[in-house]
């Protein structure tokens, strides 16, 4: 094969790279190169989160060390058997193009993950090395997110942490047996194990941090991780208690849902076509109302319909109101906080704009109107000194009221 241009290399392994979605920056320590120390920062104009149209994050370099691999994940693009244009870089390739693109200010950071080449151990210490150059050799302040590969040893991952603002392990699929089907390489113990391994360095380097001043960072961002939506027949439920598992048990700042897309050649034990991307979706939502919102597992999984899913067609905070009525009408000038924080329509901010305005007055519906986007999605299930629903809340046509129609699905409803 004639010898690849590193132009012709990058537009192999950024297009290979694009299926991970887990790329997401936020959340690191402050670093600056003010007062000409040096390259690089994370700070204020330094991370900022573009998204592509596809809804990919495009302020890192986001590339794969190389698309080569020695696993046969049923549906990734560049497991062994797949039929792709193969190409791959040296670490030194990697820091230089980084570096390059740092300097013209196309991105902010790098997101690096990569097939498996010769050995777990052999490509994790390959990615470690990128860090370690860009970090050591020239100072890289700005933002260094690595995907880790959970088969590698332990020191490596380690090594990788105290490079990087954030690590991450991806578990790929919700379920043990959608792993062991899909991917026949990956174990899911191993999995858990080298998050739970992450998550101890994550404790030891704070209580450190908190000992001594200048004792080493790990992670400062923290570790995600991504599962595929759709690869497999696990239900939105299942996905919401694997998610909710993961939160509990490693620590983890995100979970990242991403919706199956079909590949060339595919295998023949995936799906022909992806999931509604709205799917996704409303995944995220679910995953806010777990996070921001008080809502537990269990409760995200009552909003589901019969066969485990969440509805497509409204968000799964209206699901769960509309299912639990009698929670509600609620009093906006006498409810607690976390109540009001289950009113569809309703986000964090209005809610807490609502708490602060009431302490001084007495809240009438054109209030709360000026909070929200839509007051027609709140009114069924609030009360103000000039406005009770009276029989709306209990109307059986209330949700056809309130789905939006189907060519105006809302995309960030509270
Ligand atoms: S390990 Fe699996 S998911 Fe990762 S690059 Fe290789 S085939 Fe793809």
């Amino acid at each position: 094969m004639a010898s690849q241009t590193t132009l012709e290399k990058l537009a192999i392994l950024a297009d290979a790279a694009k299926y991970d979605a887990s790329c997401a920056s936020s959340g690191t320590a402050k670093k600056d190169s003010l007062g000409g120390k040096g390259l690089g920062s994370t700070e204020g104009m330094g991370i900022c989160h573009a998204y592509a149209p596809d809804g990919r994050c495009i302020s890192l370099l986001k590339i794969l060390l190389t698309n080569h691999c020695i696993f046969d994940c049923h549906y990734c693009i560049n497991r062994k058997s797949s039929n792709v244009r193969r190409a791959r870089f040296t670490p030194q390739e990697v820091v230089d193009l980084t570096l390059a693109f740092y300097r013209r200010n196309y991105i902010e950071g790098l997101f690096l993950s990569s097939g498996i080449i010769k050995s777990s151990n052999h490509t994790m210490e390959q990615i470690v090395e990128v860090a370690h150059i860009l970090r050591v050799e020239h100072d890289f302040r700005g933002y260094i997110h690595l995907k880790t590969i959970p088969e590698a040893d332990a020191e490596l991952v380690h090594q990788a942490g105290l490079y990087a603002d954030r690590v991450s392990i991806n578990v790929e699929l919700p379920t043990d047996a959608g792993l062991t089907r899909l991917a026949p390489d990956k174990n899911a113990r191993q999995i858990e194990r080298a998050m739970g391994k992450v998550k101890a360095d994550l404790v030891e380097a704070k209580d450190a941090r908190r000992r001594f001043r200048h004792a080493p960072r790990f992670a400062p961002a923290g570790q995600s991780t991504q599962m595929i939506v759709g690869a497999d027949k696990a239900s939105d439920a299942e996905i919401v208690g694997k998610a909710s598992r993961l939160y509990d048990n490693f620590g983890l700042r995100r979970v990242y849902y991403s919706a199956f897309s079909p590949i060339p050649d595919a295998s023949a034990v995936l799906p022909l076509s992806r999931p509604p991307l709205i799917r996704e979706h409303r995944l995220y939502q679910s995953d806010w109302l777990m996070r921001f919102y008080g809502y537990k597992p269990a409760e995200v999984m009552q909003a589901t319909d019969v066969d485990g899913n969440l509805p497509l067609d409204i968000d799964p905070k209206l699901a769960w109101a509309l299912k639990f009525r009698e929670n509600f009408p609620l009093d906006v000038n006498r409810a607690s906080r976390e109540q009001m924080l289950r009113v569809p329509g309703l986000g964090v901010r209005a809610v807490d704009r609502i708490v602060a305005s009431r302490r001084h007055r007495t809240l009438r519906l054109d209030d709360v109107a000026k909070l929200t986007v839509s007051i027609a999605k709140v009114r069924p299930f609030i009360c103000t000194v000039d406005w009770r629903p009276v029989t709306l809340t209990d109307r059986a046509d209330l949700r056809s009221l309130l789905a939006p129609r189907r060519e105006q699905l809302e995309l960030f409803a509270a």
